[in-house]
Formats: structure tokens, sequence, C-alpha cells
């Protein structure tokens, strides 16, 4: 039986600007703390744009809300001649726990190669900060090498000579599922979580794939989420459309009801 939290992680993508966020935190605690004895055991993170993650911080800040949130994105460098990048140490700053890292929005449109989304994700570990690494097959790859191929290359990149233990999280996002309406079914979900594990085996250890949450994304709601959870190696779920609905979010958190 597995011991890990479920984290369900809310992707805003470019939604929602500074006061727009300031609405919705408070909305969705208002929403969730209504029913905490229900989620009580579900660990929420909401992941704004750069713009908004001080006013979000603050909030949750001053009225002690249960929420973690986290940047969508870190630059490979410290510091220095990077315009328009973020630092790790910013978003540390903030007391950002979490930062997604290789989503396939950047990889596509950022060309954002296997060797910077590793360079990344050391960024974020070297300042403490947990990456939600996002791996996953477009169509092509799924017709061409099957499911699992693509996303366990990607991980193994992505881990590559970090330190055993790493606490890390584990996107696996169907590119072919994001924001199509078509999400991947919970045994397909299921065979790939299954086979991410086993890299982070191979490349943390024993303990941490016994620890490391990873997450299925791509179409999830409300509707399908339980699905999802049911499966062993399923750890919860990265939302993006989804995410941007106070009552439908909150639906989602609350998969056990
Ligand atoms: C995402 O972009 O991480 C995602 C899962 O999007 P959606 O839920 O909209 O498919």
């Amino acid at each position: 039986v597995s011991t890990r939290t479920p984290l369900i992680a809310g992707n805003w993508k470019m939604n929602l600007d500074h006061l727009q966020a300031i609405a919705f935190v408070q909305k969705l605690a208002w929403t969730l703390g209504d029913a905490k004895h229900d989620f009580g055991d579900v660990e929420v993170a909401v992941f704004p744009p750069f713009t908004d993650l001080r006013s979000v911080q603050t909030l949750i800040a001053a009225d002690k809300l249960e929420l973690a949130y986290g940047g969508q994105d870190v630059s490979a460098h410290e510091s220095g001649a990077y315009t328009g990048e973020i630092s790790a140490s910013f978003l540390k700053a903030l007391d950002t726990g979490y930062v997604i890292i290789g989503h396939s929005e950047r990889r596509q449109y950022h060309a954002e190669s296997d060797e910077i989304v590793a360079a990344k994700v050391k960024a974020a570990v070297g300042k403490g900060i947990v990456p939600i690494i996002c791996v996953g097959e477009t169509s092509d790859d799924l017709e061409k090498h099957g499911a699992s191929a693509v996303p366990v290359a990607q991980l193994r990149a992505a881990l590559e000579g970090l330190p055993k233990g790493t606490d890390v999280v584990v996107a696996y996002e169907p590119v072919w599922a994001i924001g199509s309406g078509q999400a991947a079914t919970a045994e397909q979900a299921e065979q790939v979580c299954a086979a991410l594990r086993e890299v982070v085996k191979e490349s943390l250890g024993d303990d941490a794939a016994a620890a490391t949450r990873i997450l299925y994304g791509g179409s999830v709601k409300s509707g399908n989420i339980a699905g999802f959870m049911r499966e062993p190696n399923v750890d919860g779920a990265l939302v993006g459309g989804a995410s941007l609905d106070v009552d439908e979010f909150a639906a989602i958190v609350r998969y056990k009801k």
C-alpha cells in the first residue's frame, strides 16, 4: 500500500493576472476549506505566472492556507545576462516549494532539449525546490515507439547525475492528451507511470522510487480523476484547463468523495 501523499497540481499556464490570482486563491481556499475533512490527505498546489507569485505567497502566508505553489519554469542559470529568465534563487526567495520543468509547451515552443531540462532540474534541486519533471510522448512517438519509450528516455535524461534519494515529482503527460479533451485511459497512464517508477529506482534508488509522486496529466477533469487515482502508480494529477475553474478544480481535489 502506497504511503505517498497524493498531489493535485494546477498549472494555470499564461492565465490569470495578479488580481485575478488573488480572487482565485481566496475562492479556492474558501471552497476547499469548507470541506477540509474530505480532502485533508491530498496536497494541493497551484502554478501561477511569475508575476502572480508574490501576491499568491503573501495571501497564503497571511491566511495560513494549506496550499502549495510553484513556478511554471526556471532558468538553468544562477544569475546574469539572461534577459527574461527567472532563477531558482528568485523562486526560493518567494518560498516556492515546487517548479514545473520540461512541460511539453516549453519543449515544443521554446526548444527545450533533454539537456536543458536536466540543467533546470539541477538548478531547482540545488536551491531546495522540488522539480515537477514533465515527460510524455507525442501521437507520432506513440505510433512509432509505443507509449513508454519517449517518456522513459526523457526521465532518464532529466535525472542524470542527481544524488540518490533526491526529492522529485514526475508528471506523465502524453502530449496528445494535453488540452485535447482526449485523456489517456487509467490503464494507459498506469502502464507508463509504472515504467517511470522503474527509472526513478534505477536513477535515485529504491527509497526514492517508493516515495516519489508520479502524476498523470492530460485532460484531467472531475469526471475522470477517480479512475486515475485508483491506479497504484498514479499519485496525483497535473491539471491544466480544468484548474482555472475553482469549482471544477476543487471537485478534482475531492476525488475521493
Ligand atoms: C497541462 O498542460 O499540464 C495539462 C495537463 O493540460 P490539460 O489539463 O488542459 O490537458
